[in-house]
C-alpha cells in the first residue's frame, strides 16, 4: 500500500495551538504537521478575540506575502516601503516580502479579532522587490445561505484584484443558518478555518479556532450551520516546492534563512527601516 499522500482527500481536523503574539492570544492553525501548507498558504494565525492592543514591533520577512483580515477592531500597518495603512474589518492588507521587507503592526485598542496568513512566494518572484496593497472594496458573492467576500483569487464567479503569484483562493464565508453547496476548483487543495461560531463542512463539525483540511480534487463542498458563523476558505494548487520556514522567513534552505537572520541582526539595508515607536523584534535563539 502506498504511503498516504499529503494532498489526499482525507479530512484532517486541526485544533489551534495557543500562543501569544504581540500580547494577543492567537490560535496557530498552519503550519502544523503533517499538512504544513494548503496550496501556497503556509501560515495561519487566528487572533483574539481580545481587548489587548496588538503591539508587534518592526520585524523582517522574506519570501512570503502577509494577508491580514479583521472581523473586529483596527490595526495600523507600517513598513519599510514607508507605507502607513490602518486596516479595519472587511479590508485586506497584503504585503509582499520578496527579497526582504520589514513592518510593524499596532492595534488601536478595544476589541480585536481576526486572522493573519502567509502565502509562500514561488521561485519566480521570491527574490523580487517588496510591495504592499490595501483593498477596501473586495468582490462579494452569495451562494446558498453563505455570503462570500473574496480576498484572493476567484470563487463563485467573483474575482479579487489582489496580487497572487501562484493559483490561489482565499475567501471569508459568512454563513447563515442553512446549507450551502460551495463550488471549488478541483485542481486546488482546500481547507476551511472557523473564526466564529460552528460550521459543518463535508460532514465534519468544525468549531471556532479549528481548521479542516478538505484535500484536493473536490469540485464543491457542502457547508451548513445552525447559527450565523464566520469562516475562511483557503486553497490553491499544491506548491511543489519544498519550503524551509523559520521565524518570519520562508525560503528553500536553512542557509538562506540564517542569512536573512544575520542581515536583520546587522540592520542590513535589505530590510530597510520602519517608522514605528515600538521596539525592533530581535532574532530568536536557534
Ligand atoms: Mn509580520
Amino acid at each position: 500500500m502506498p504511503a498516504a499522500s499529503p494532498t489526499g482527500p482525507a479530512l484532517d481536523l486541526v485544533v489551534g495551538r495557543a500562543e501569544v503574539l504581540g500580547g494577543v492570544p492567537i490560535a496557530r492553525l498552519l503550519p502544523r504537521r503533517p499538512r504544513r501548507t494548503v496550496g501556497a498558504w503556509c501560515f495561519l494565525d487566528l487572533m483574539g478575540p481580545t481587548d489587548v492592543a496588538l503591539a508587534v514591533g518592526p520585524h523582517p520577512h522574506i519570501g512570503l506575502q502577509t494577508v491580514t483580515w479583521l472581523l473586529e477592531g483596527e490595526v495600523v500597518h507600517r513598513d519599510s516601503l514607508s507605507v502607513e495603512q490602518p486596516i479595519r474589518p472587511g479590508q485586506l492588507n497584503l504585503m509582499t516580502a520578496g527579497h526582504g521587507v520589514a513592518h510593524a503592526e499596532e492595534g488601536v485598542g478595544g476589541p480585536l479579532r481576526g486572522a493573519q496568513l502567509w502565502v509562500a512566494q514561488p521561485e519566480g518572484t521570491r527574490h523580487g522587490p517588496a510591495a504592499f496593497e490595501h483593498h477596501e472594496d473586495l468582490p462579494r458573492a452569495e451562494v446558498g445561505t453563505t455570503a462570500i467576500t473574496v480576498l484572493v483569487g476567484e470563487i463563485a464567479g467573483a474575482h479579487s484584484p489582489a496580487r497572487h503569484d501562484t493559483p490561489l483562493v482565499g475567501a471569508e464565508l459568512r454563513l447563515r443558518a442553512g446549507r450551502t453547496e460551495l463550488p471549488l476548483d478541483p485542481s486546488f487543495e482546500h481547507a476551511i478555518a472557523v473564526l466564529d461560531g460552528g460550521v459543518v463542512a463535508a460532514g465534519r463539525a468544525v468549531d471556532a479556532g479549528q481548521l479542516l483540511h478538505l484535500g484536493d480534487g473536490r469540485s464543491s463542498v457542502e457547508l451548513s450551520a445552525d447559527q450565523p458563523a464566520v469562516a475562511l476558505l483557503i486553497g490553491g494548487e499544491p506548491l511543489g516546492e519544498g519550503l524551509a520556514m523559520w521565524w518570519n522567513f520562508v525560503g528553500r534552505s536553512r542557509q538562506e534563512l540564517d542569512e536573512a537572520g544575520r542581515a536583520w541582526e546587522a540592520r542590513s539595508e535589505r530590510f530597510g527601516a520602519v517608522a514605528s515607536s515600538l521596539a525592533r523584534v530581535p532574532v530568536p535563539a536557534r
